[in-house]
């Protein structure tokens, strides 16, 4: 995993390929989080005391996951007769295949492309950063979770819309900068309990991302057309 905020972020690039499309956009933003809510299963599994290997980076990250997404909305678009379902499948599918490009060129691991194909896309075996940096991954993803919702509050300005929901989406901006700024001491100071916490917080991070992006739709809307 990249930080799920710079996948967004790359999701957010998908403004340029909607062609007008309504939900094409909202779609690949939506998207760009999903491969990485398998942290909920790493987390499940350390709390049951059961093996993680093989639950990050594998199902969701896979290139038939992204067939079956785009496959289901499909259906989906045709049973409702709305195009827009058809997009929305198809933005999805876009979010997912930039966040496993991303991790495979961006992270310092490997990716199960083709899960369940036991064929781990791995550029990185051979190098290993240094020990501060890969510390500092962590609170990074508070740092981008913040600068995730700041471009969609810049968004918001610059289209007058969800006007009603600026006040909260500030507040869950500064949480995701308040948690940075917290965090980047405790990653290289903690040596005990940090996994945990640090954990569960982004677990929560993620979700209020997701659900911000589904409030503020109508200016992603705005913002792809
Ligand atoms: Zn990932």
């Amino acid at each position: 995993m990249a930080q799920a905020g710079m996948h967004a972020m790359v999701g957010m690039l998908a403004r340029k390929l909607t062609n007008k499309s309504q939900w094409i956009l909202f779609g690949a933003i939506l998207g760009s989080f999903i491969p990485d809510m398998d942290n909920f299963g790493v987390a499940i599994a350390t709390l049951a005391k059961l093996p993680t290997l093989g639950i990050h980076r594998t199902l969701t990250h896979s290139i038939f996951f992204v067939l079956a997404v785009v496959a289901i909305f499909l259906a989906i678009g045709q049973a409702k007769k709305d195009g827009r379902w058809t997009n929305l499948g198809i933005g999805l599918g876009l979010g997912i295949l930039f966040h496993s490009f991303l991790d495979i060129f961006l992270w310092f691991n490997g990716v199960a492309l083709f899960w369940p194909f036991p064929v781990w896309v791995n550029i990185w075996a051979n190098i290993t950063p240094p020990v501060w940096f890969m510390k500092f991954m962590d609170p990074a993803e508070f740092l981008f979770f913040g600068v995730f919702l700041w471009v969609l509050g810049s968004w918001a300005r610059q289209y007058n819309t969800d006007e009603d929901f600026t006040g909260k989406h500030r507040i869950w901006m500064m949480i995701e900068f308040a948690l940075f700024v917290i965090f980047t001491p405790l990653a290289y100071i903690m040596t005990k309990g940090f996994a945990t916490i640090f954990g569960a917080l982004y677990l929560f991070s993620i979700m209020t991302a997701f659900f911000v992006t589904i409030r503020m739709r109508k200016t992603i809307e705005a913002a792809g057309v």
